[in-house]
């Protein structure tokens, strides 16, 4: 019995050990910190950060299916797509060509950590390519004719978007693209990929009736190709933060693209947005006769920056507007004017936010409500 009272402990010790080491080795972002990523919610529906484009080495990408959830998680995302080519293969000799094991391997960490991961593919055909999400069967398009796998994604109950859509070849609405899209097998494009903005879908947007995504389409290290805070997202504004959630919310449209501290989406989300990261500390401004000058405190709680431009105020009211920076507080110098009437008056000033873009040449216009005390 000595033998055993001096063997269990270094037993458990061993057993411990090698449950720590294998949970090392399975997820090794415990211990790490996460980036919050603050984004607030909208009225009825979760803002959900996602990055819907990555490639792993099921395909031309650099890295294991872990580690996409893993810089998911860190980079403060809620849900991602491995989508790797179905037909595009160079690792064959060393990795699989079985593009349903990127999701299959990537779900459990995705489980783990409490990232959404959604099946899916790239379907890629010379310079066209589109992701199918929420596919059954990732395999089912190889070799397939564009127009074929597109219905076979659709038969799938697929929700299908156009990738990087001036890659190659200038931007235009290629014959190949208006036939998939006229026969329902298009729901959504890419505003951006990677670091590129395609200006010239944004009004495909209303035109063709598409979902706004916004991507990394990341082959290396995410930390590679951008810093803290630098890769393109796409908001999702879903009913509850599930994969049935985001798969509703795609088919509805309700998603925006955010990159490089510009947001496009419709004009009801970006005031969602706006209305839930930024208060004003305090809306009464009180002004006397020897003291003409006060200031309107805005606080962003979110890691959207908002850039300011003067849209509205009375004439007697001279507000310098400014950017209010991502998680940061600023005041705006506000000067009343000699000819500013006395008393109390409710007063409306209107900004237009320049980086928040609801349909091309046009942005999105705040009215924030203000009490002014003209004391003469
Ligand atoms: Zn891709």
């Amino acid at each position: 019995s000595e033998v055993q009272e001096v063997n269990m402990p270094k037993y458990a010790n061993f057993a411990a050990a090698a449950l720590v080491a294998a949970l090392l080795a399975a997820c090794p972002v415990w211990g790490q910190s996460r980036d919050p990523l603050p984004v607030p919610d909208i009225p009825g529906y979760r803002t959900l950060k996602c990055d819907f484009h990555m490639h792993t080495v099921y395909s031309d990408g650099d890295v294991w299916p872990t580690l996409r959830v893993q810089e998911a998680w860190k980079d403060g995302l809620d849900a991602i797509a491995i989508t790797d080519h179905d037909d595009y293969h160079p690792k064959k000799g060393d990795v699989s060509d079985d593009i349903s094991r990127p999701y299959e391997i990537a779900r459990l960490m995705g489980r783990q950590l409490g990232t959404l991961v959604v099946p899916a593919a790239e379907i890629t055909r010379g310079n066209l390519h589109f992701n199918a999400l929420f596919v059954k069967d990732a395999n089912a398009f190889k070799g397939l004719e564009l127009a074929t796998a597109l219905r076979q994604a659709r038969d799938q109950g697929a929700f299908v978007f156009w990738n990087h859509p001036g890659w190659r070849d200038p931007i235009a609405w290629f014959p190949p693209v208006a036939a998939a899209h006229a026969d329902g097998l298009i729901q959504g494009v890419e505003l951006v990929n990677g670091r590129t903005f395609y200006e010239g879908a944004f009004p495909w947007i209303r035109e063709k009736n598409l979902a706004i995504l916004s991507n990394s389409d990341v082959h290396r290290l995410i930390s590679i190709d951008y810093g803290p805070r630098e890769r393109p997202v796409t908001l999702v504004f879903a009913a509850s933060a599930s994969l049935e959630g985001i798969r509703e919310a795609l088919g509805a449209h309700r998603t925006a693209a955010w990159a490089n501290g510009e947001v496009w989406g419709g004009e009801a989300l970006l005031k969602g947005l706006w209305e839930g990261a930024v208060t004003l500390e305090s809306s009464a401004l009180e002004f006397f006769p020897r003291i003409r000058q006060a200031g309107l405190q805005f606080r962003n709680r979110s890691a959207i920056p908002f850039k300011l431009r003067m849209k509205s105020a009375p004439a007697w009211l001279r507000v310098r507007a400014r950017d209010i920076p991502e998680e940061k507080t600023v005041g705006f110098f506000v000067d009343a004017g000699k000819e500013a009437p006395a008393g109390f008056h409710n007063v409306a000033i209107e900004f237009e936010v320049t980086n928040l873009h609801v349909e091309p040449g046009r942005n999105l216009v705040v009215k924030v409500p203000v009490t002014v005390a003209v004391a003469q």
